[in-house]
């Protein structure tokens, strides 16, 4: 008898773009096979958890018969591409979109292995070399995962400093004009290890959109070829580059290219979150809808996933996974519109519940009980803790003022914690470092500001810190920007003085 092993799986969705059909064929593999739940991450992917060692196979091959796979979800090569969610500006975001599905087609493995493990299609001996097969990844894919996202400002919803790769679309009176290329960001590291940060992504210069292909190939060959392959902590694309230096880089680049990038257009970003609702774009709407650190299921009086599974058996449109594991019901013409919120309305979806601006704002990566390397609870805790901080923001006058707060459950930082204006980082389960003074859009890292802590310091530490925000932040200032004036930390220049005091 072998063991029940349980399995994660991610499903790929280039820009967090799936049909009502592939909702309902993810809707009913977790079901089925998994724990009755689907997470939305923050890249934009599907996830099922619980699946059994031996129902992975038939679940991919359903997976695969909606259009969808899990080919390079995980892996040492280029991840799920990342765009813009944003609804306002639909034009753009169809571009953007066509945009990121060519980048993820282009830069996806060639290995056959996949369709012939997962989908029993036949096996071919290749007498070609590896490097023939795989002429970009060669023999021995990338040194470490590789991440790309696409931002449409004002909008910086993909957080494109977080990427090793970021596009950020300029567009000029609703035209797409090309793209500002970002390199070098991640938010991996290790506790107690200094020679580990996070890192934001620099803007080196600007291609044009047919280029993107061009450019995203060949960044992606540097790190093939420079990356450090000795030690996985040291890995990442942003190591390679602050070892070697950005203008090494955009040399090394250019002479790949065969062309200059041109000079990096002005571009500005409001906000990193999403905001909620329906909104118009291009004589359709949209309906953004908070979904709880991305965790689609039924709990006694809020059937959120029978509610989007009757949603999806009208809808006509499109759904779109948000960066911030939330749902866009998009593309709903003016015909259908009355029909999806009725039933909005009936699943009781956006639940009467007047979330606060904190909770609009957060964000939890799985960690316990389905990440292995998880050090705290993180999903199933920060509503807790919000829950807690919303007293005191109560108190303090401050439920409608968007703080971006997030919590991962080990340094990895699936949440993008060292973005965010308050963060947790799990250290032991009920312990966490705490990190204050991230950019509210999304520019700047955090730096550490109390270590190993549990929620009743967390409280007391936050308490007064509110308090004085509420009475003594000037017009407009953001909770990150007032930690950092009132002296409470230092801001964090760059990665590379994320540890200095
Ligand atoms: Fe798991 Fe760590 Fe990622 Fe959370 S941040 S999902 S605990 S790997």
């Amino acid at each position: 008898l072998e063991p029940a092993y349980q399995f994660m799986t991610r499903v790929r969705a280039p820009g967090g773009v799936a049909t009502p059909e592939q909702w309902l064929v993810m809707d009913d593999i977790a079901n089925k096979y998994g724990n009755k739940t689907l997470k939305l991450t923050t890249r934009q992917a599907f996830q099922t958890h619980g699946v059994l060692k031996w129902d992975m196979k038939p679940q991919i091959q359903e997976i695969n018969e909606a259009l969808m796979d899990t080919l390079a979800a995980c892996g040492d090569v280029n991840r799920n591409v990342m765009a813009g969610a944003n609804p306002y500006q639909s034009e753009v975001h169809g571009e953007v979109y066509e945009w990121s599905k060519e980048l993820s087609d282009y830069l996806s493995p060639r290995t056959s292995a996949y369709h012939e493990i997962w989908l029993d299609e036949e096996k071919i001996v290749d007498t070609r070399s590896e490097e023939e097969i795989e002429p970009m990844y060669g023999k021995f894919c990338l040194p470490r995962k590789f991440k790309i996202g696409i931002a449409v400002p004002p909008s910086n919803d993909v957080d494109v400093y977080s990427q090793d790769l970021g596009f950020i679309a300029i567009v000029e009176n609703g035209k797409l004009l090309g793209f500002n290329v970002a390199v070098g960001g991640g938010m991996g590291m290790t506790h107690g290890d200094t020679n580990t940060y996070p890192q934001l992504a620099r803007v080196i210069g600007f291609c044009k959109p047919e280029n993107i292909l061009d450019v995203a190939e060949k960044i992606i060959t540097i790190q093939r070829d420079y990356g450090n392959r000795s030690d996985r902590k040291n890995a990442r694309f942003k190591y390679t580059i602050d070892k070697r230096g950005l203008p090494w880089v955009k040399e090394e680049l250019e002479q790949r290219l065969g062309y200059r990038l041109e000079q990096e257009r002005d571009f500005h970003f409001d906000h990193n979150g999403d905001r909620y609702g329906w909104t118009e774009g291009k004589g359709e709407w949209h309906f953004t809808l908070f979904v709880q650190n991305g965790r689609i299921k039924d709990e006694d009086n809020y059937p959120l996933m029978t509610g989007l599974r009757k949603i999806a058996k009208v809808h006509e449109g499109e759904f779109r996974l948000s960066p911030n594991q939330n749902l866009i019901i998009a593309r709903v013409t003016d015909a259908k519109r009355e029909e999806i919120e009725t039933l909005i309305e009936k699943y009781g979806l956006t639940d009467g519940r007047s979330h606060s601006a904190l909770r609009r704002n957060s964000m939890a990566c799985v960690a316990m009980p389905t990440c292995g390397l998880a050090m705290a609870e993180s999903e199933r805790y920060l509503p807790t803790l919000v829950d807690k901080l919303e007293d005191i923001l109560d108190e303090a006058g401050l439920r409608e003022e968007e703080i971006v707060i997030r919590m991962s459950g080990c340094p990895n930082g699936c949440s993008r914690p060292a973005l965010a204006e308050i963060a947790f980082i799990g250290k032991a389960p009920g312990k966490y470092n705490m990190y204050l003074g991230g950019g509210f859009t999304g520019n700047r890292l955090n730096r550490l500001y109390r270590e190993n802590i549990g929620e009743e310091e967390i409280l007391d530490t936050l308490r007064p810190l509110f308090i004085e925000y509420a009475t003594e932040r000037e017009e407009g200032e953001h909770f990150g920007d007032f930690v950092i004036r009132a002296g409470h930390v230092k801001a964090v220049q760059s990665g590379l003085d994320f540890h200095s005091e």
